[in-house]
């Protein structure tokens, strides 16, 4: 079903053209296309399918809930997820080909009493951004008990990995210590008897920034999405914003002077003007925040929201464009026709893009183009 009223249009051959750049960055490495939280709210079995399309190598994402859908729709390829609480269903996990990470011994015995054959799993190591992965000494015992597993067959240590904390700032003195806890890390597990299939480390930024840390496979998620990770910075490459928000005025009257806008009356009209409804709200995942600071695209220019987002709507000043209910209207895509984009959008709600993609809710109907 197609929903004039809040619709996605995401641009597959951007995203392609995405990945290539990102692997034109990491010549020397195997791409992983993230797809994780519904492929930063682009859509995750579609954007699972052009990432394959496109030539990605791995996908990755969070939970096992979001890699068994991956293999429910057919997805075949390499696949690794990351993370799991107690209870996690290792078993189907192991069936469905999918390769897990394990973060501390209690983690890898969970896995190894759960899988009815061999499971293939991937060492994580906290290297400094103190998320998952084992630190320090319970690195140490974890690559001893997994080296013990390999020897007797029950397991296969396939990789070995972790993640920056500040990889979005290239210059930060994190990266280098980060990069050489890594590089010890995989030492300890070489010196065990154990030979990873893959080593890796990189996320976006690192991956435009940072070769010394591409490693054998670097993990691309926002900037596959043509989103920067940082927008202050110039990157290496150009990409393009793949996802375009999109809908129609459903509404269009004068309001005099004087008016007052939306829950709780935040904003007032200073002269008679001309206001669109706009049928987004925080229930499609726009953010409150962006209330009386955000902009769309509609009636040829780009209109201030005002007035409070509502959990359907908002309201935007058109002031004296003339504008009729069903007019287009953008709130945001790759920018070439003057829309803002998500990095505007926030800038404008106190954010970071990451967050405003990710949040695209069901609501969104997503079209691929
Ligand atoms: N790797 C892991 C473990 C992640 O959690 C993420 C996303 O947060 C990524 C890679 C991709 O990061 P980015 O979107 O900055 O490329």
């Amino acid at each position: 079903m197609t929903d004039p009223q809040a619709e996605a249009v995401i641009d597959l051959d951007a995203f392609g053209a995405n990945l290539a750049a990102l692997s034109a960055c990491a010549p020397s490495a195997a791409q992983m296309t993230v797809v994780k939280a519904n492929a930063y709210g682009h859509g995750m079995v579609e954007m699972a399918r052009a990432a394959r399309a496109a030539g990605t190598d791995w996908l990755g994402v969070a939970t096992l809930r979001e890699a068994l859908t991956l293999r429910a729709a057919g997805d075949t390829g390499d696949l690794l997820c990351w993370l799991a609480a107690p209870g996690a269903d290792y078993a189907a996990a192991v069936e469905a080909d999918v390769e897990v990470t394990a973060s501390s011994v209690e983690q890898l015995a969970e896995i190894l009493s759960a899988a009815p054959r061999r499971p293939r799993v991937q060492l994580k190591v906290d290297t400094g951004l103190s998320r998952n992965g084992a630190l320090g000494q319970e690195w140490t015992a974890l690559v001893a008990a997994a080296a013990q597993a390999q020897s007797g067959g029950r397991l296969e240590v396939t990789g070995v990995w972790s993640h920056f904390a500040c990889a979005d700032q290239p210059d930060h003195p994190a990266n280098d210590a980060q990069e050489a806890v890594f590089v010890a890390a995989v030492d300890e597990l070489l010196a065990a008897g154990i030979q990873p299939r893959v080593r890796h480390l990189s996320n976006s930024p690192a991956t435009l920034t940072r070769p010394s840390a591409h490693f054998d496979l670097v993990r691309v998620g926002i900037a596959a999405y043509g989103i920067r990770p940082d927008p202050g910075m110039t990157y290496p490459t150009r990409l393009t914003p793949v996802l375009t928000l999109r809908g129609r005025l459903v509404q269009v009257k004068r309001l005099p002077a004087g008016a007052k806008v939306s829950y709780g009356q935040t904003w007032t009209a200073e002269h008679d003007t001309t206001v669109g409804l706009v049928p987004f709200g925080y229930g499609e995942g726009i953010p409150v925040s962006a209330s009386n600071r955000a902009q769309v695209l509609t009636a040829g220019a780009r209109v201030p929201l005002v007035g409070r987002v509502c959990m359907d709507q908002f309201v935007v000043d058109l002031g004296e464009r003339s504008a009729r209910r069903g007019d287009e209207v953008v709130l945001f895509g790759p920018g070439h026709d003057g829309e803002p984009t998500a990095e505007d959008w926030a800038v404008a709600s106190g954010t970071i893009a990451y967050e405003v993609v990710t949040r695209l809710g069901d609501r969104i109907v997503r079209t691929y183009k």
